[in-house]
């Protein structure tokens, strides 16, 4: 089974333990980037049990791609 970026839309392969691709990643505010890596615990993606802190950040950072991406699609 092929892990894919978070980020809507986004269907490019990466590690499980990464979140999103590089590109998507570099959109997430740094602030939230250290926010989702306080959460990680090593191990989650193997047994598919993230903690509720994690999904809730992580939700927070795919919403901030989304955003920043709709910005980027109305000056075009
Ligand atoms: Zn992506």
């Amino acid at each position: 089974m092929t892990h894919t970026c978070h980020a809507d839309g986004c269907d490019k392969a990466v590690p499980p333990k990464y979140l999103m691709c590089g590109k998507h990643w570099a959109m997430v505010p740094l602030t939230q980037q250290r926010e989702i890596w306080r959460h990680y615990r090593p191990g989650q993606e193997v047994d598919k049990r993230p903690s509720a802190d994690y999904l809730r950040v992580m939700k927070v950072a795919i919403d901030q791609v989304a955003r920043a991406e709709g910005q980027q699609g109305s000056l075009l």
